[in-house]
């Protein structure tokens, strides 16, 4: 069982950032508006995610650290409208099999906090505000082929960040701070969508940019779309978001770039926040373990959905 364990880790951790990614997302899901990470080594040697969210009631921290254990859906009919980010109920056995985790928590009503060690399983009284805190220590410290696979700290500290910062871009009204080895790195506070991309992106998308804004049908899609100098551009600023939740997604990225070589006749790099709605009925996103990847039941209207939002953009008059 403790190989199975480890095999299913390998798809949900994959490095550092993956950690970042599930446990931020958790956050997010337990209603928090302010979620601080703080990093060692780039996350290998620690990773804690804290939030002021409803916290995990004593009874049931031993349950969150199992297999297939969610809170967040009841039923398979849940599965087909899924508003969380999580519903898999792996990531902290994922985490837990592969690292040292301490799950610390209070919720509401409750006179103290609690604190659970994954592998010796005690559970003790604690301090702490209303929330919860994961502690992730020495990333695959017993599985050294895997810890091989990481790349430098700045390496791995940059992913951490990226991890953040696609998070950050989906809940601007939510807080985020990064430290690094006890210094801020980054910090976004509780902000508009557009200040909250001004903040994440800078003047890439909105000096040089234009709103998208745009309905047909069950889809909507909106945010903003750069048009910088190719020389200037990053290539690695394109988000997109279906339903709240941050994809990478082919048919997103062909129609945005497809509206970019028809207005701008490929002169200008893509650069993009697109967030696109769409009834949770025509989008699968339970195809893959870190549900960056989804499947819509009809990828022809969401191609034009987005092509045609990102052309009106772009093509209406500029000042
Ligand atoms: P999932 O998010 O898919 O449900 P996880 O393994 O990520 O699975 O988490 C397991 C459970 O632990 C969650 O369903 C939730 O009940 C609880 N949990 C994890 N992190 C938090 C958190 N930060 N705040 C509140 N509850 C949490
Ligand atoms: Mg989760």
């Amino acid at each position: 069982d403790e190989l199975v364990s480890q095999i299913a880790a390998g798809e949900v951790v994959e490095r550092p950032a993956s950690v970042v990614r599930e446990l931020t997302d958790n956050a997010l899901d337990a209603g928090a508006t302010q979620v601080t990470v703080r990093l060692l080594a780039g996350g290998v040697r620690l990773i804690s995610v804290e939030d002021d969210g409803s916290g995990i009631p004593r009874e049931e921290l031993p349950i969150a650290l199992r297999r297939h254990a969610t809170s967040k859906i009841g039923s398979l009919q849940d599965l087909e409208s899924v508003g969380t980010m999580g519903f898999r109920g792996e990531a902290l056995a994922a985490i837990g099999s592969v690292a040292e985790l301490t799950l610390l928590s209070r919720c509401a009503g409750q006179a103290s906090a609690f604190a659970l060690d994954a592998r010796s399983g005690e559970l003790r009284p604690a301090a702490r505000a209303i929330g919860t805190s994961v502690e992730v220590k020495e990333l695959f410290f017993s599985t050294p082929a895997r810890r091989k696979f990481l790349k430098s700290d700045a390496t791995e500290l940059a992913h951490c960040i990226e991890a953040v910062r696609r998070h950050a871009l989906a809940r601007p009204d939510v807080g985020f701070a990064i430290w690094h080895e006890g210094r801020l790195v980054e910090q976004w506070r509780p902000a508009t969508r557009e200040q909250r991309l001004a903040d994440v992106l800078g003047d890439e998308l909105i000096d040089q940019g234009v709103a998208v804004e745009y309905s047909a049908g069950p889809i909507r899609v909106s945010g903003r779309a750069g048009i910088p100098d190719l020389a200037r551009a990053r290539a690695d600023h394109q988000f997109a978001y279906v339903n709240g939740r941050y994809v990478r997604d082919k048919v997103i990225t062909h129609a945005a770039r497809s509206a970019y070589e028809d207005v701008l006749h490929g002169q200008r790099q893509p650069v993009y926040a697109l967030y696109v709605e769409i009834d949770p009925a025509r989008v699968d996103v339970n195809v893959h373990p870190t549900k960056i990847e989804v499947r819509f039941r009809d990828s022809r209207e969401v191609h034009q959905a987005v092509r045609h939002a990102v052309e009106y953009a772009l093509a209406a008059p500029r000042a």
